[in-house]
C-alpha cells in the first residue's frame, strides 16, 4: 500500500497539529497559523509552513518536530516546503491561541495593528500587562527571550513580561 492509499491529508494533518510551538509550548502550530498544508504523493508526504518570520530560529525546531513526528508514524519519507508568501501573519494565529499566550504570560499581539515597524524599531501603541491588564506599560527591550518578542515592563505591577511582535 502506498502513502496515498494509506493516509488521507486530514490524518497526516492531524498528527502534526498538536505540535507544540518550542518556545510556547501551550500553542500548536495550528494554533499558531504556521501550518498551512499537507500533501499526500504516493511515496512521500510534503508539510507546507509559513515561517512567522524570515529568519525566526523556532523554524528549524518547527521543521525538526514535525519531520521527527511523522517518523514517529512510520513517515519515513517526509519533506518540509516553505512559503514566504503570503507573508505570515498574527492574523492567522486563532483567538484560542491569543488567550493561551496570555494566560502565559505573553502578551498576545495587538490585532490589527500589524506593523513591520515593530520589528525595525518602532513600538505598537498599546500593550497590555498579561498580569493584570494594565496598558500603562514602556517597552524595555526590541528583543525578549526571542527575537520574536519584544521585552515590556507593566508600570503599575511592575512585572516584566514578553510581547509577541505583530508582522
Ligand atoms: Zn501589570
Amino acid at each position: 500500500m502506498n502513502l496515498k492509499e494509506k493516509y488521507t491529508e486530514q490524518a497526516i494533518w492531524d498528527m502534526i497539529a498538536q505540535i507544540p510551538d518550542p518556545e510556547i509550548p501551550v500553542i500548536t502550530i495550528e494554533e499558531l497559523g504556521v501550518l498551512r498544508k499537507v500533501e499526500v504523493l504516493k511515496d512521500k508526504v510534503i508539510v507546507t509552513i509559513t515561517p512567522t518570520y524570515t529568519g525566526c530560529p523556532a523554524m528549524k525546531m518547527f521543521e525538526d518536530d514535525i519531520l521527527k513526528t511523522l517518523h514517529d508514524n512510520g513517515i519515513e519519507n517526509a519533506a518540509i516546503k516553505m512559503v514566504y508568501t503570503p507573508a505570515w501573519t498574527t492574523d492567522w494565529m486563532s483567538e484560542a491561541a491569543m488567550q493561551k499566550l496570555k494566560d502565559y504570560g505573553i502578551a498576545p499581539p495587538v490585532k490589527g495593528t500589524q506593523d513591520k515597524g515593530v520589528l525595525f524599531g518602532s513600538a505598537p501603541k498599546e500593550v497590555q500587562c498579561p498580569q493584570c491588564g494594565s496598558k500603562n506599560t514602556e517597552l524595555k527591550s526590541q528583543f525578549g527571550s526571542t527575537a520574536c518578542k519584544a521585552l515590556y515592563q507593566c508600570k503599575d505591577c511592575l512585572e516584566p513580561f514578553d510581547y509577541f511582535k505583530c508582522i
